[in-house]
């Protein structure tokens, strides 16, 4: 491991300046392609994880905001998709379930929870055989913003 030229600070060759001073360090080169962290993820992969229920919404905002598929209408639109059915999820936490707490006859947030799981979990067989299924409304939606994006 090389060291900055001015403080001694462990630096490694890909860093053109040194985290604690600040220096710029001499005959640092770019990373070499293949050195992204995505590059052994598979956009049937990244499809997949977009929909894993509570989690999802993470890998869906990694892909949507990586170079490795910005270009992937595909992975893109299951990344929208799997986070608009978050989105559903977390309205129905916090707006839906509160509303319902005190009529234990009505459980409809429980009903709208068990959709969107069973929801999440279709997609995740759909784009693990590379369908690009569009769910109603949230499809639209996802559809929507690829297109924009
Ligand atoms: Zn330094």
């Amino acid at each position: 491991m090389p060291f900055c030229t001015q403080c001694g600070n462990p630096v490694t060759g890909y860093d053109q300046f040194c985290w604690r001073c600040g220096r710029r360090q001499p005959g640092t080169t770019a990373p070499p392609r293949g050195q992204d962290p995505l590059a052994g993820v598979s956009a049937r992969t990244a499809s997949v994880l977009s929909y894993i229920p509570g989690i999802g919404w993470i890998a869906c905002i990694i892909w949507l905001a990586s170079d490795r598929f910005r270009q992937n209408r595909t992975v893109r639109f299951h990344a929208f998709q799997g986070l608009y059915l978050f989105v559903a999820w977390l309205m129905n936490a916090w707006v839906v379930r509160p509303i319902f707490a005190f009529s234990p006859h009505l459980e409809i947030d429980k009903l709208v929870h068990l959709a969107l799981i069973i929801m999440a979990i279709f997609m995740m067989i759909k784009a693990s055989h590379d369908e690009a299924y569009s769910l109603p409304l949230f499809g639209e939606l996802a559809q929507r913003s690829v297109a924009e994006g």
